[in-house]
């Protein structure tokens, strides 16, 4: 498949624009130089400019959000941790398109609200906390929650799964078809990618779209949640929801279109490594931005261990997919 029947396909559903695209792609010049690399370069999904958090959840919801606005809802429910990245992003998209926005937490409500909260607490949002109940618990009150808003008149969207759905990875997929579009643009060499991945929903839509282009890039993904087998079984699981929208067969084995680490994830989801704990300074010293704890620091030690031990050749590209104000409550 060429990208211009991609763009086509992808086209063809609701999206509703949020942020401001392309992101920069750039070279590290200094961070090239201190690991002694060919130019390593950065494309920054940090600055999809809905936001704080910015981030990669903005292409995700300008398609989830496109449905829900097509099915004529005016309430939007998500639920994750007080910090989550993807909570505050909705909260902030609602407010841009005028959608009430209900925000589900587990653990209890802070006396001092801090980085992503304080922005949802800016943001006049609902926040409902749950106390000390598991994820699976969490995710199940949304369809409780839901029930009510409905008893209230209201037409509720869900967002299951973090945003990771079928159509939530369309928006990597068309971020894939961006990128190419600009190392055509400007010459860079680019031909590896390190993603994060969480639920996986980033480094599916690149895999799906990087496949049916013929593998244009190497793809990989570096996990920070899950164990590798997991996350594998999130990604085929996504995929083929894509598959059911989109009507286009993915016919690959997942193992022979990407390459999917789980070396760097120390203790999981928001553990630091001593590494990890090291990226979240040295970065910004040395180019000038920021990354956190939770995902972008983990995958910017693997993509440095990957050049170190020469795992990787010239053209790699680092997918900043954003956080920053999750780091205001991680100190
Ligand atoms: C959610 C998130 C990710 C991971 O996305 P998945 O699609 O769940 O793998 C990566 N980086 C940041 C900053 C995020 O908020």
């Amino acid at each position: 498949m060429n990208k211009e029947h991609l763009q086509n396909v992808l086209s063809g559903f609701s999206k509703v624009g949020l942020g401001q695209f392309p992101t920069p792609l750039h070279p590290l010049e200094n961070l090239s130089k201190k690991l002694n690399t060919s130019t390593l370069y950065v494309k920054r999904d940090d600055l999809t400019g809905l936001v704080g958090p910015g981030g990669n959840k903005v292409r995700n919801l300008e398609y989830i959000l496109g449905e829900a606005l097509r099915q004529k809802n005016d309430t939007v429910i998500v639920s994750g941790p007080m910090q989550s990245n993807l909570c505050t992003i909705v909260a902030c998209a609602c407010a841009k398109l005028g959608l009430e926005a209900v925000l589900i937490h587990n653990g209890e409500k802070p006396q001092v609200p801090t980085g992503n909260h304080l922005l949802n607490h800016l943001l006049g949002v609902k926040s409902v906390f749950l106390g000390a109940v598991s994820k699976e618990e969490r995710n199940a009150s949304m369809s409780r929650i839901k029930k009510e808003l409905q008893a209230e008149g209201k037409v509720p969207f869900v967002i299951e799964n973090g945003s990771t759905t079928g159509h939530g990875i369309l928006g990597y997929m068309e971020a894939l078809l961006e990128l190419q579009q600009q190392c055509q643009e400007k010459g860079y060499p680019i031909k590896t990618i390190f993603t994060p991945a969480g639920n996986g929903g980033v480094a599916s839509g690149l895999v799906y779209a990087n496949a049916l282009l013929g593998q244009p890039f190497s793809i990989i993904a570096v996990s920070v949640e899950y164990p590798k087998d997991i996350l594998l079984q999130h990604m085929r699981a996504v995929i083929a929801e894509a598959e059911d929208i989109l009507h286009i067969p993915f016919t690959h084995n997942l193992n022979d279109v990407c390459t999917v680490t789980d070396e760097y994830w120390g203790g999981g989801w928001g553990k630091n490594t001593l590494q990890s704990e090291d990226a979240v300074f040295s970065l910004p010293q040395a180019e000038g931005f920021f990354i956190e704890n939770v995902y972008t620091s983990k995958v910017f030690v693997a993509m440095c261990d990957y050049i170190k031990k020469g795992k990787v050749q010239d053209g790699v590209c680092y997918l900043h997919t954003g956080g920053f104000s999750s780091l205001f409550a991680q100190y």
